[in-house]
Protein backbone atom coordinates (compact mmCIF):
# COMPACT_ATOMS: atom_id res chain seq x y z
CA UNK A 1 0.00 0.00 0.00
CA UNK A 2 0.70 3.44 -1.10
CA UNK A 3 -0.07 6.91 0.35
CA UNK A 4 -0.45 8.97 -2.84
CA UNK A 5 -1.14 12.36 -3.23
CA UNK A 6 -3.18 13.24 -6.35
CA UNK A 7 -2.73 17.21 -8.12
CA UNK A 8 -5.41 17.61 -10.72
CA UNK A 9 -4.84 20.24 -13.52
CA UNK A 10 -7.08 22.07 -15.85
CA UNK A 11 -7.67 19.16 -17.93
CA UNK A 12 -9.73 17.47 -14.86
CA UNK A 13 -11.90 19.97 -14.26
CA UNK A 14 -13.39 21.77 -17.14
CA UNK A 15 -14.46 25.17 -17.28
CA UNK A 16 -18.50 25.04 -16.77
CA UNK A 17 -20.30 23.53 -14.45
CA UNK A 18 -21.69 21.50 -16.97
CA UNK A 19 -18.43 20.12 -18.30
CA UNK A 20 -17.03 19.77 -14.97
CA UNK A 21 -19.45 17.87 -13.46
CA UNK A 22 -19.45 15.71 -16.81
CA UNK A 23 -14.95 15.89 -16.86
CA UNK A 24 -14.82 14.55 -12.98
CA UNK A 25 -16.48 11.26 -13.69
CA UNK A 26 -13.51 10.90 -16.23
CA UNK A 27 -11.34 12.17 -13.38
CA UNK A 28 -13.01 9.89 -10.60
CA UNK A 29 -11.78 7.06 -12.62
CA UNK A 30 -8.25 6.97 -12.39
CA UNK A 31 -8.59 7.91 -8.94
CA UNK A 32 -10.61 5.41 -7.91
CA UNK A 33 -7.67 2.96 -9.99
CA UNK A 34 -5.32 3.90 -7.62
CA UNK A 35 -7.90 2.94 -4.08
CA UNK A 36 -8.77 0.06 -5.51
CA UNK A 37 -5.08 -0.79 -5.75
CA UNK A 38 -5.14 -0.68 -2.32
CA UNK A 39 -3.48 2.80 -2.38
CA UNK A 40 -4.26 5.95 0.05
CA UNK A 41 -5.00 8.15 -1.84
CA UNK A 42 -5.32 12.51 -0.87
CA UNK A 43 -6.90 14.40 -4.05
CA UNK A 44 -5.30 18.21 -4.64
CA UNK A 45 -6.35 20.28 -7.20
CA UNK A 46 -6.22 23.61 -9.36
CA UNK A 47 -8.85 26.50 -9.41
CA UNK A 48 -7.72 28.85 -12.14
CA UNK A 49 -10.93 29.23 -13.91
CA UNK A 50 -13.11 28.49 -11.36
CA UNK A 51 -11.73 31.26 -9.18
CA UNK A 52 -11.81 33.68 -12.04
CA UNK A 53 -15.41 32.88 -13.39
CA UNK A 54 -16.39 33.47 -9.76
CA UNK A 55 -14.05 36.75 -9.02
CA UNK A 56 -15.30 37.88 -12.43
CA UNK A 57 -19.10 37.16 -11.52
CA UNK A 58 -18.89 39.11 -8.27
CA UNK A 59 -16.62 41.60 -9.44
CA UNK A 60 -19.41 42.11 -12.22
CA UNK A 61 -22.49 42.33 -10.03
CA UNK A 62 -20.92 44.29 -7.53
CA UNK A 63 -20.42 46.92 -10.51
CA UNK A 64 -23.66 46.48 -11.42
CA UNK A 65 -27.13 48.43 -10.83
CA UNK A 66 -27.29 45.21 -8.65
CA UNK A 67 -24.59 46.56 -6.55
CA UNK A 68 -23.79 43.55 -4.61
CA UNK A 69 -21.17 43.33 -1.81
CA UNK A 70 -17.43 43.28 -3.12
CA UNK A 71 -16.36 40.00 -2.70
CA UNK A 72 -12.56 39.80 -1.61
CA UNK A 73 -9.93 37.03 -3.38
CA UNK A 74 -9.67 34.76 -0.39
CA UNK A 75 -13.48 33.99 -0.72
CA UNK A 76 -13.53 33.84 -3.79
CA UNK A 77 -10.57 31.03 -3.24
CA UNK A 78 -12.75 29.50 -0.88
CA UNK A 79 -15.98 29.66 -2.90
CA UNK A 80 -14.04 27.55 -5.46
CA UNK A 81 -12.88 25.27 -2.95
CA UNK A 82 -16.84 24.22 -2.77
CA UNK A 83 -17.63 23.96 -5.87
CA UNK A 84 -15.24 22.20 -7.04
CA UNK A 85 -14.80 20.06 -4.01
CA UNK A 86 -18.55 19.48 -4.73
CA UNK A 87 -18.23 17.89 -8.12
CA UNK A 88 -15.36 15.59 -6.93
CA UNK A 89 -16.83 14.30 -3.68
CA UNK A 90 -20.17 13.80 -5.40
CA UNK A 91 -17.95 11.81 -8.57
CA UNK A 92 -15.17 9.89 -6.68
CA UNK A 93 -18.12 8.51 -4.16
CA UNK A 94 -20.45 7.43 -7.09
CA UNK A 95 -17.48 5.46 -8.71
CA UNK A 96 -16.13 3.91 -4.98
CA UNK A 97 -20.03 3.03 -4.60
CA UNK A 98 -20.38 1.43 -8.71
CA UNK A 99 -17.10 -0.60 -8.03
CA UNK A 100 -18.67 -1.83 -4.25
CA UNK A 101 -16.07 0.01 -2.69
CA UNK A 102 -17.94 1.87 0.69
CA UNK A 103 -15.46 4.28 1.71
CA UNK A 104 -16.05 8.14 3.06
CA UNK A 105 -15.20 11.01 0.20
CA UNK A 106 -14.96 14.67 1.52
CA UNK A 107 -13.66 18.17 0.84
CA UNK A 108 -11.71 20.07 2.95
CA UNK A 109 -11.45 23.92 3.12
CA UNK A 110 -7.67 24.63 3.24
CA UNK A 111 -5.85 27.48 4.21
CA UNK A 112 -2.42 27.51 3.33
CA UNK A 113 0.07 29.82 5.42
CA UNK A 114 2.29 32.15 3.79
CA UNK A 115 5.34 33.94 4.78
CA UNK A 116 4.38 37.80 5.12
CA UNK A 117 7.22 38.74 3.86
CA UNK A 118 7.50 36.47 1.05
CA UNK A 119 9.07 38.22 -1.68
CA UNK A 120 6.35 37.66 -4.11
CA UNK A 121 4.49 39.73 -2.55
CA UNK A 122 6.41 42.73 -3.98
CA UNK A 123 5.76 41.79 -7.68
CA UNK A 124 2.79 40.36 -8.64
CA UNK A 125 2.63 37.96 -11.26
CA UNK A 126 -1.29 36.12 -11.72
CA UNK A 127 -3.42 37.98 -13.51
CA UNK A 128 -6.88 37.59 -12.11
CA UNK A 129 -10.33 38.93 -12.49
CA UNK A 130 -11.90 41.06 -15.22
CA UNK A 131 -10.51 43.52 -18.52
CA UNK A 132 -10.38 47.19 -17.19
CA UNK A 133 -9.74 50.15 -19.36
CA UNK A 134 -6.13 52.40 -18.29
CA UNK A 135 -8.07 54.91 -16.24
CA UNK A 136 -9.93 52.04 -14.68
CA UNK A 137 -7.27 50.45 -14.05
CA UNK A 138 -5.80 53.39 -12.27
CA UNK A 139 -8.86 54.53 -10.59
CA UNK A 140 -9.35 51.36 -8.79
CA UNK A 141 -5.63 51.06 -7.84
CA UNK A 142 -5.59 54.56 -6.46
CA UNK A 143 -8.51 53.77 -4.61
CA UNK A 144 -8.12 50.11 -3.03
CA UNK A 145 -4.47 49.83 -3.48
CA UNK A 146 -5.15 47.10 -5.93
CA UNK A 147 -2.37 46.41 -9.07
CA UNK A 148 -3.50 46.25 -12.40
CA UNK A 149 -1.26 45.36 -15.53
CA UNK A 150 -1.89 45.31 -18.87
CA UNK A 151 -2.32 41.91 -20.40
CA UNK A 152 -1.54 40.73 -23.85
CA UNK A 153 -3.31 43.80 -25.22
CA UNK A 154 -6.29 42.70 -23.87
CA UNK A 155 -6.50 45.59 -20.97
CA UNK A 156 -5.58 46.15 -17.81
CA UNK A 157 -6.08 43.22 -14.92
CA UNK A 158 -5.70 43.20 -11.79
CA UNK A 159 -3.15 41.14 -10.22
CA UNK A 160 -2.05 39.19 -7.44
CA UNK A 161 1.01 37.50 -5.70
CA UNK A 162 2.26 33.92 -6.02
CA UNK A 163 3.59 33.55 -1.96
CA UNK A 164 5.02 30.02 -1.57
CA UNK A 165 3.08 27.41 0.78
CA UNK A 166 4.79 26.78 4.08
CA UNK A 167 2.41 24.83 6.39
CA UNK A 168 -1.31 23.89 6.15
CA UNK A 169 -3.50 25.23 8.66
CA UNK A 170 -6.31 21.84 8.86
CA UNK A 171 -3.05 19.06 8.03
CA UNK A 172 -4.58 17.49 11.67
CA UNK A 173 -7.62 17.34 10.40
CA UNK A 174 -6.64 15.79 6.83
CA UNK A 175 -4.46 13.66 8.82
CA UNK A 176 -7.15 12.63 10.76
CA UNK A 177 -9.04 11.66 7.84
CA UNK A 178 -6.53 9.74 5.79
CA UNK A 179 -5.83 7.83 8.92
CA UNK A 180 -9.42 7.06 9.43
CA UNK A 181 -9.44 5.43 5.93
CA UNK A 182 -11.32 8.25 4.13
CA UNK A 183 -10.76 10.05 0.61
CA UNK A 184 -9.93 13.93 1.78
CA UNK A 185 -9.71 16.24 -1.29
CA UNK A 186 -8.12 19.72 -0.06
CA UNK A 187 -5.15 22.35 -0.77
CA UNK A 188 -8.04 23.22 -3.84
CA UNK A 189 -6.35 25.98 -6.03
CA UNK A 190 -3.53 25.53 -3.88
CA UNK A 191 -4.99 26.80 -0.75
CA UNK A 192 -6.74 29.50 0.82
CA UNK A 193 -3.19 32.04 1.01
CA UNK A 194 -3.51 32.83 4.74
CA UNK A 195 -0.63 34.82 7.17
CA UNK A 196 -0.55 34.40 11.22
CA UNK A 197 -1.05 37.18 12.75
CA UNK A 198 -0.51 36.22 16.69
CA UNK A 199 -4.09 33.65 17.27
CA UNK A 200 -5.33 35.13 13.88
CA UNK A 201 -4.99 33.44 10.28
CA UNK A 202 -5.11 36.33 7.87
CA UNK A 203 -6.63 35.67 3.77
CA UNK A 204 -4.31 37.41 1.19
CA UNK A 205 -5.51 38.45 -1.98
CA UNK A 206 -2.59 35.79 -3.51
CA UNK A 207 -3.01 32.36 -5.44
CA UNK A 208 -0.69 29.60 -4.55
CA UNK A 209 0.58 27.40 -7.03
CA UNK A 210 -1.60 23.79 -6.68
CA UNK A 211 1.93 22.12 -7.85
CA UNK A 212 3.41 23.69 -4.92
CA UNK A 213 0.66 22.89 -2.56
CA UNK A 214 0.64 19.90 -3.48
CA UNK A 215 3.94 19.21 -2.72
CA UNK A 216 4.55 20.73 0.33
CA UNK A 217 1.28 18.43 1.47
CA UNK A 218 2.59 15.69 0.70
CA UNK A 219 5.33 16.30 2.22
CA UNK A 220 2.98 16.80 5.40
CA UNK A 221 0.87 13.77 4.90
CA UNK A 222 4.46 12.06 4.67
CA UNK A 223 3.11 10.11 1.38
CA UNK A 224 5.10 7.90 -0.68
CA UNK A 225 4.37 9.38 -4.26
CA UNK A 226 3.35 12.67 -5.27
CA UNK A 227 1.58 12.47 -9.14
CA UNK A 228 0.86 15.82 -10.88
CA UNK A 229 -1.60 14.88 -13.23
CA UNK A 230 -1.67 17.29 -16.21
CA UNK A 231 -2.58 17.48 -20.02
CA UNK A 232 0.65 15.67 -21.15
CA UNK A 233 2.15 11.89 -20.74
CA UNK A 234 5.13 13.11 -20.28
CA UNK A 235 7.69 15.66 -19.56
CA UNK A 236 9.94 16.78 -22.85
CA UNK A 237 13.17 18.49 -23.39
CA UNK A 238 13.01 20.77 -26.59
CA UNK A 239 8.87 20.58 -25.95
CA UNK A 240 7.14 21.28 -29.17
CA UNK A 241 10.48 21.44 -31.59
CA UNK A 242 11.58 18.88 -33.78
CA UNK A 243 13.79 17.62 -31.41
CA UNK A 244 11.79 16.93 -28.82
CA UNK A 245 11.95 14.38 -26.44
CA UNK A 246 10.11 12.80 -23.90
CA UNK A 247 11.81 11.61 -20.57
CA UNK A 248 10.93 8.49 -18.80
CA UNK A 249 13.17 9.85 -15.65
CA UNK A 250 14.26 13.32 -14.78
CA UNK A 251 17.00 12.79 -11.77
CA UNK A 252 18.10 16.25 -9.65
CA UNK A 253 21.03 17.21 -11.58
CA UNK A 254 19.41 16.76 -15.07
CA UNK A 255 16.71 18.34 -14.44
CA UNK A 256 18.62 21.70 -12.93
CA UNK A 257 20.49 21.53 -15.67
CA UNK A 258 17.26 21.82 -18.31
CA UNK A 259 15.72 24.14 -15.95
CA UNK A 260 18.79 26.39 -16.81
CA UNK A 261 18.44 25.48 -20.24
CA UNK A 262 14.85 26.64 -20.30
CA UNK A 263 13.21 23.84 -21.36
CA UNK A 264 10.16 24.14 -19.09
CA UNK A 265 7.93 26.95 -19.61
CA UNK A 266 7.15 29.28 -16.55
CA UNK A 267 3.51 28.72 -15.02
CA UNK A 268 3.27 25.27 -16.52
CA UNK A 269 5.79 22.62 -16.62
CA UNK A 270 8.61 24.63 -14.80
CA UNK A 271 6.58 24.63 -11.28
CA UNK A 272 5.29 21.17 -12.31
CA UNK A 273 9.24 20.25 -12.41
CA UNK A 274 10.48 22.46 -9.45
CA UNK A 275 7.55 20.92 -6.91
CA UNK A 276 8.10 17.37 -7.88
CA UNK A 277 11.92 18.10 -7.36
CA UNK A 278 11.34 19.25 -3.79
CA UNK A 279 9.08 16.27 -2.79
CA UNK A 280 11.32 13.75 -4.22
CA UNK A 281 14.31 15.60 -2.07
CA UNK A 282 12.33 16.10 1.15
CA UNK A 283 13.17 11.99 2.26
CA UNK A 284 14.73 9.14 1.07
CA UNK A 285 12.21 6.96 -0.92
CA UNK A 286 9.98 9.37 -2.03
CA UNK A 287 8.78 9.82 -5.68
CA UNK A 288 7.04 12.12 -7.88
CA UNK A 289 5.44 11.76 -10.82
CA UNK A 290 4.17 13.64 -14.14
CA UNK A 291 2.14 11.90 -15.93
CA UNK A 292 -1.54 12.36 -18.01
CA UNK A 293 -5.09 11.65 -16.38
CA UNK A 294 -5.56 8.72 -17.97
CA UNK A 295 -2.20 7.22 -17.98
CA UNK A 296 -2.32 7.56 -13.36
CA UNK A 297 -2.55 3.66 -13.13
CA UNK A 298 0.15 3.16 -15.78
CA UNK A 299 2.48 5.72 -14.32
CA UNK A 300 2.52 4.30 -10.63
CA UNK A 301 3.07 0.80 -11.92
CA UNK A 302 6.29 2.20 -13.65
CA UNK A 303 5.03 1.55 -17.49
CA UNK A 304 5.05 5.71 -18.71
CA UNK A 305 4.88 8.95 -17.30
CA UNK A 306 8.04 10.90 -15.82
CA UNK A 307 9.62 9.82 -12.64
CA UNK A 308 11.51 12.60 -10.82
CA UNK A 309 13.58 10.55 -7.88
CA UNK A 310 16.64 11.93 -5.76
P1 LIG B 1 -2.24 22.09 -15.38
O1 LIG B 1 -3.58 22.72 -15.55
O2 LIG B 1 -2.28 20.61 -15.30
O3 LIG B 1 -1.43 22.73 -14.29
P2 LIG B 1 -0.57 23.49 -17.33
O4 LIG B 1 -1.16 23.90 -18.63
O5 LIG B 1 -0.31 24.54 -16.31
O6 LIG B 1 -1.50 22.32 -16.77
O7 LIG B 1 0.81 22.72 -17.60
C1 LIG B 1 0.90 21.59 -18.45
C2 LIG B 1 1.35 22.01 -19.83
O8 LIG B 1 2.71 22.42 -19.84
C3 LIG B 1 1.35 20.92 -20.87
O9 LIG B 1 0.06 20.66 -21.37
C4 LIG B 1 2.30 21.47 -21.96
O10 LIG B 1 1.57 22.16 -22.94
C5 LIG B 1 3.13 22.50 -21.20
N1 LIG B 1 4.58 22.31 -21.22
C6 LIG B 1 5.47 23.31 -21.19
N2 LIG B 1 6.73 22.87 -21.21
C7 LIG B 1 6.66 21.52 -21.27
C8 LIG B 1 7.65 20.48 -21.32
N3 LIG B 1 8.96 20.76 -21.29
N4 LIG B 1 7.23 19.20 -21.36
C9 LIG B 1 5.91 18.91 -21.38
N5 LIG B 1 4.93 19.85 -21.35
C10 LIG B 1 5.29 21.15 -21.28
MG1 LIG C 1 -0.88 24.85 -14.22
Amino acid sequence: MKRIVVALGGNALGNSPEEQMQKVKHTAKPIVDLIAEGNEVIVAHGNGPQVGMINLAMDTASNSEAKTAKMPFPECGAMSQGYIGYHLQNAIREELINRGMNKPVATIITQVIVDKNDAAFENPTKPIGAFYTKEEAEKMSSERGETFKEDAGRGYRRVVPSPLPIDIAEKETIQALIDANQVVITVGGGGIPVYEDGNKLVGVPAVIDKDFASSKLAEIVDADYLIILTAVEKVAVNFGKENEEWLSELSMSQAEQYIKEGHFAAGSMLPKVKAAMAFAQSKEGRKALITSLEKAADGIQGKTGTIIVK
